[in-house]
Formats: structure tokens, C-alpha cells, sequence
């Protein structure tokens, strides 16, 4: 039986991300009622392939739904927040006929590598504002047209998994602002498919989804509605990215905010009101709505360049997050003149290049496992400031950080963000931002005021040291010097 909280009116916001899948029900002044998470399956078949399965995504949703529609009888909706860049081919009854290809699937880093830098993508990048990479749908398909052209003229449709997902729940093949902006093939400042991008690949506009207002309502089929116990009236919403959501879900939508993440890779986004590339092709940008863009940048090498450390320090036994924290905390501000180039997996921004390699910079006698440990801290977040200074050459500079992901568990990377930075570092509470903004444009679509977040979310400050701006000047100066270099610009 409901008791009396599951029994009042709620929202019930879904993240698919990419290692988990993340239910979240909030009330209407956004206090989480309820969070349950199901794991997704990443397989690689080959190398440089990353693939998910759709079918057992929807499977474990609707799972899941069946629980929470019945806790939560008085649900007013369901919204949607989901990875970005996830590719797969249907038929028209919504059938995956193809495992999704992910973000992080390399398979196109050939046709990338000749788009990216011929005038055509160059001319794509300006107009759509999704980089030219193999995590871009755009590249996939390029991929596709030459390795299966048949399958690619054949195919009904080319959808993401979130758009998958709202096809059998709801029987409309519709794609967000937010996820359409994720494709390399759309056009905000039209809000249509850009038709010089749909003619490289080959595929038609026939082939893609109708492009959706991230509020326009939606609703269940019946036949679901029923096998879920929700009632009809339950509205179905389908939001946006996880990158556009975090940010409003972060309330870090204002002039000068940039929400910096870390967990295994990491980001930097910070929103206006304005459409805007740069010349370099470094940064993206994303449409969240008609008055909010997305700009920013995406790592490769965030908190998972720990995780090597530990196991290149104890290979048998890694060394945990935690403990090289503590060996970090050993040794002195600028671990002793020893940088750390991050690039263990390649980069995407802000140079995006997959061949790009890292390394240690003056080595000497002296330095001992904190310096190696306090090193490759530092050099994570002089990879996210050079991210960061990229975004401010057309956005207002930084006057606050808002940090989420993994390394938020650790008090003294957030300090060492907020000296390196020198900016203020705001962490709030609970780690569902994605998933609260996706609950946020629901209640906005539906009319109903909610609580401003701004006073209640944050629950940690960290104010930046002046003392230590002079030695990490010195070294980012060193760190920009080198990846200059390494890059070859
Ligand atoms: P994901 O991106 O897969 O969701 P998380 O957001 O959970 O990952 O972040 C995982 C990362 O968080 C790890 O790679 C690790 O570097 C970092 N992390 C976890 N615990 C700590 C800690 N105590 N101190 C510093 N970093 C940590």
C-alpha cells in the first residue's frame, strides 16, 4: 500500500546514463521521494567498438515503471534525461534491428579524421555546434554508409536509445532539442535537420525523428498504461541531454556559472542565450531550449586517471581514490616542479585528438609517490581550467563553479579546484542534477511553480587560496606550454 507522501501528486524522472539507468521520484517542491538505479550492459565486440543493448534498456524501464507506478499511483509524469550520442537502427513498428552504438564507440575515427578537417565539417561544426568526432551520430552513419550501405538505405529509422525508449512507450518517434543537438546533424537557430549534413550520410530526413519541443506532452500508449498501472492521464515529457540537464539541475543556467564534472571523464559546461561556435572547433554547443545553449567541452581523462595510478602504483592491490588523496595531501602545493600531462586515452576537448599522449614533465630524484599522486590530481584540473579558459574566450569568465561526479567525494580535489581556478566551487547536494532539470522542464511544461533551487541546494563552499595562485600559475603556464606541443597547434 502507498503510504501517505507516495500517495501525493510526483514526478517520476528517468536518467539513462551510460553505466546505469537512475529512477528518480521527486514531489512537487523537488524532494526526492524515491531512487532505484538497474546497471546497463557496455559490450565491446571489437576493439574501438562500444555498444548497448536498447531492447534490454526499455526492458529493465519498463521493469522498474511497474514498481513505481504502483507506489506511486498519483504519478502526474514521466520525463526523460539520457546520455548523449547513442545510434541505432529501427523498423516501424519500433524494433531495434541494430545494437545502439555509444558515445564512447571509436569505429569512425577514419571518416571522422577526413570530415573534421575538410571545409564540409567545418561548415557542419558552425551550424550545428556538435564537434566532429566518432561519438557524433553524424560520423557514425558515415561509418555506416560504408560498411553496410544496404542496411543504411533500408533502415526506417536512426534513433537514439531515449528515443527508443519514448517509441514504445508512447508510439511517436520523437527526438528532443537536447538529443537532436547530440547528432552533428542538427540546426538550432532553424530547429530542423541540416539537410548538407544529412546528404554526406547518405540518409534521409524521413529517417530521423520528429524534433520536439523538450516540453512538448506526450502521452502512453494504452496498451502500456495499463501493463504498468499508470493511469492515462500521465503525461510523458522527453527533456533533454544529461549535459543540458545537469546544468539546470545544478542551477548553474546564470551568466559566469560553469558546472565543472568529474567522475570517470569529465566536462565543462556553461549556458547563454545565444548559438555559439568557435573557430578552433574546440567546444560544443547545445541547445537546451530557445533561450538556452549549452557550451562547453567534454574530457576523456577525468577521475579515471586515479584509477590507473592506482593500479600503476599496486598493481595487484590498486591504491584507492582515497588513499592517493592522502598521499596528495603529503606533499607540497605544485607537487615539487612534476606535472602531469592527463592524455592516457586520448582528448577530446579542448583539441580533440584521439592519438594524443600523456606523460610526467620534469621527473627527478626527488620526487616519491605524493608528488606522482598530487601531480596527476593537479593536471586533471589544469586540463579542465584549459577547458575552461577556452569557454571563457566567448563566455563570461568564471565567478563560480558548480562540481558534481565522483570527485566531489574528495574535500581536498574540490579546494585544489577552487586555488587552481581561483574561483569560488559550490558542491549540491545529492548526485541526481540530470535527472532533477529533467523534473524541472516537467513541472515548468505542466505550469506548476517549484521552490527556487538556489538557496537549497548547495552544501559544500570552497573559497579559493590566494597563497597557492602564484605556484599553480606557474605550473598551468608549464602544463598549457606542453599540451600546446603535444598537440601540435
Ligand atoms: P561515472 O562517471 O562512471 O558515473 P563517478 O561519477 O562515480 O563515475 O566517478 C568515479 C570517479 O570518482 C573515479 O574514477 C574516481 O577517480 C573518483 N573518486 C571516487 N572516490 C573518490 C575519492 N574519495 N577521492 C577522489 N576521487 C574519487
Amino acid at each position: 500500500m502507498p503510504t501517505d507522501s507516495e500517495n501525493l501528486p510526483c514526478i517520476i524522472a528517468i536518467d539513462i546514463g551510460t553505466t546505469a539507468i537512475k529512477f528518480v521520484v521527486f514531489d512537487l517542491t523537488l524532494k526526492e521521494l524515491y531512487l532505484s538505479e538497474r546497471p546497463i550492459v557496455t559490450l565491446r565486440r571489437q576493439a574501438d567498438y562500444s555498444e548497448q543493448d536498447a531492447e534490454a534498456i526499455f526492458k529493465s524501464i519498463s521493469e522498474e515503471l511497474a514498481v513505481i507506478g504502483k507506489r506511486f499511483p498519483s504519478s502526474l509524469a514521466l520525463c526523460f534525461s539520457a546520455a548523449m550520442h547513442s545510434l541505432l537502427a529501427v523498423d516501424h513498428t519500433g524494433n531495434a534491428k541494430t545494437k545502439a552504438i555509444i558515445w564512447s564507440d571509436l569505429r569512425s575515427k577514419e571518416e571522422t579524421k577526413e570530415l573534421r578537417h575538410s571545409k564540409e565539417g567545418r561548415a557542419i561544426y558552425r551550424t550545428t555546434g556538435t564537434p566532429i568526432h566518432p561519438m557524433s551520430p553524424l560520423c557514425k552513419l558515415l561509418w555506416w554508409k560504408k560498411h553496410h550501405p544496404t542496411q543504411l538505405k533500408e533502415s526506417h529509422k536512426f534513433v537514439s536509445i531515449k528515443e527508443y525508449v519514448l517509441f514504445n512507450l508512447t508510439g511517436q518517434f520523437v527526438v528532443d532539442y537536447g538529443m537532436a543537438s547530440a547528432t552533428g546533424m542538427f540546426e538550432p537557430l532553424q530547429i530542423s535537420w541540416y539537410p548538407q549534413a544529412l546528404k554526406i550520410t547518405g540518409i534521409t530526413e524521413t529517417q530521423l525523428s520528429e524534433i520536439i519541443s523538450p516540453k512538448k506532452e506526450l502521452s502512453l500508449k494504452q496498451d502500456i498504461a495499463d501493463d504498468l498501472d499508470f493511469p492515462a492521464s500521465l503525461k510523458v515529457f522527453s527533456g533533454s541531454s544529461d549535459g543540458c540537464l545537469a546544468n539546470l539541475g545544478d542551477d548553474a543556467t546564470d551568466s559566469g556559472v560553469y558546472a565543472v564534472s568529474i567522475g570517470t571523464s569529465g566536462a565543462v559546461r556553461t549556458v547563454s542565450p545565444h548559438f555559439e561556435t568557435d573557430n578552433e572547433m574546440r567546444l560544443f554547443s547545445y541547445m537546451l531550449d530557445k533561450e538556452k545553449f549549452v557550451h562547453g567541452g567534454a574530457v576523456n581523462n577525468g577521475g579515471i586517471v586515479l584509477e590507473w595510478l592506482g593500479k600503476f602504483l599496486n598493481e595487484k592491490n590498486p591504491v584507492s581514490p582515497e588513499e592517493i588523496n592522502n598521499l596528495a595531501m603529503a606533499s607540497e602545493t605544485g607537487a615539487a616542479g612534476l606535472l602531469f600531462l592527463p592524455y592516457l586515452q586520448g582528448e577530446r576537448a579542448p583539441f580533440w585528438n584521439p592519438d594524443i599522449q600523456g606523460g610526467f614533465v620534469g621527473l627527478n630524484f626527488s620526487h616519491t609517490q605524493k608528488h606522482l599522486a598530487r601531480a596527476v590530481m593537479e593536471g586533471v584540473l589544469y586540463n579542465i581550467l584549459y577547458v575552461m579558459k577556452s569557454v571563457a574566450q566567448k563566455h563570461p569568465a568564471p565567478k563560480l563553479i558548480k562540481a558534481s561526479g565522483g570527485f566531489t567525494k574528495s574535500a581536498f580535489w574540490l579546494q585544489m579546484l577552487a586555488d587552481i581556478a581561483q574561483c569560488r566551487v559550490e558542491v549540491n547536494e545529492g548526485m541526481l542534477s540530470a535527472a532533477r532539470g529533467a523534473a524541472m522542464l516537467a513541472l515548468e511544461a505542466m505550469n506548476i511553480d517549484y521552490p527556487s533551487q538556489k538557496n537549497t541546494l548547495a552544501l559544500q563552499v570552497f573559497e579559493p587560496d590566494l597563497e597557492k595562485e602564484k605556484v599553480y600559475r606557474g605550473n598551468y603556464i608549464r602544463f598549457s606550454e606542453e599540451l600546446t606541443r603535444l598537440a601540435g597547434q
